[in-house]
């Protein structure tokens, strides 16, 4: 079972829901693992301080020219839909940081001029905290694919009972990828306009995508009733709402986890852990 936390935008409370929600389900005693799928900026280790056990790279191919066997017939650049690889008067130029490892122009070489050697994007570190296994990605500086090291993370887990993913913010293609096979997507937003705006957004793309998927509002008491009422209108369901409370923002500042801290939060997300279960085994899908 495969549930993604996500959200139109940033700064939402997703770590909060994905780093609470795996502490219910590790106290429920399933066996779990936490993923953080934001591999721009992974930040779950900060609240579930695992022990690493192991890393690993994320390589992607891209081509090697032999001048030498090269007859320019510019094959490799009408092929490229990156504008990766570049053949001029000179030798053909390939523009690594551009390039998607695809392999197309290696296959389309006539001339057989194009090998390929492995770039390293980032790396997938492995290990464990508290009860469960944790996974994240980290893309490296000045690198921009990092649906490679999602995939990277994704292939490294293992076969639990419950795969939670923390996924990255937005509606991009490293979002996609994230949350492409999952059985469950909850969207986290919170009831402002920009909430309601991006909301939308994930709601489209998670409805394009034909996945399951239910809203947590945090932050419940700011703001106005417009997530609400969308919702409604949408035969969305909201399965959580979080209060504004200074105590889980002081929790987040200091690394540590709410339902750790308070009860009434340990019984909110047990709660919520157990409907999740519930309503996805009894087939009574989200969305
Ligand atoms: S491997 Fe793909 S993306 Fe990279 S240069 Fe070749 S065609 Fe372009
Ligand atoms: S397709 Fe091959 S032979 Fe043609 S320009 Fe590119 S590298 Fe050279």
């Amino acid at each position: 079972m495969k549930i993604a936390i996500a959200s139109g935008k940033g700064g939402t409370g997703k770590t909060t829901v994905a780093t609470n929600l795996a502490m219910a389900f590790s106290k429920q005693g399933r066996q779990i693992e936490l993923l953080d799928c934001d591999v721009e900026e992974p930040n779950c280790h900060i609240f579930v301080k695992p022990e690493f056990e192991s890393s690993r790279p994320i390589t992607i191919p891209v081509p090697l020219v032999d001048n030498e066997k090269c007859t320019h017939c510019g094959i490799c650049t009408e092929v490229c839909q990156y504008s990766a690889i570049l053949c001029l008067k000179g030798p053909v130029m390939v523009f690594e940081e551009l390039c998607h490892g695809c392999g197309g122009c290696m296959q389309f070489c006539p001339a057989k001029a194009i090998t390929e050697h492995q770039k390293e994007v980032g790396i997938v570190e492995t290990g464990r905290a508290h009860t469960f296994r944790f996974l994240h990605g980290k893309l490296n500086i000045g690198q921009v694919l990092a649906p490679a090291v999602i995939k990277g993370v994704k292939a490294a887990a293992d076969n639990s009972e419950i795969i939670l993913i923390d996924a990255p913010p937005g509606t991009s293609c490293s979002v996609i990828e994230t949350i492409r096979d999952t059985d469950l997507v909850v969207l986290v937003t919170e009831p402002t306009p920009f909430g309601l705006n991006d909301l939308k957004l994930a709601v489209d793309m998670t409805r394009a995508l034909r996945l399951p998927f239910a809203v947590v509002i945090n932050r419940c008491d700011i703001g106005d009733n417009a997530v609400k009422q969308y919702c409604t209108a949408e035969n969305i369901k909201i399965i959580l709402e979080i209060p504004d409370d200074r105590r889980i923002a002081r929790t987040y500042s200091r690394g540590e986890i709410a339902s750790t801290c308070f009860s009434e939060y340990a019984d909110m997300f047990s709660d919520l852990a157990e409907r999740v279960i519930n309503q996805m085994t009894s087939r009574e899908l989200f969305g």
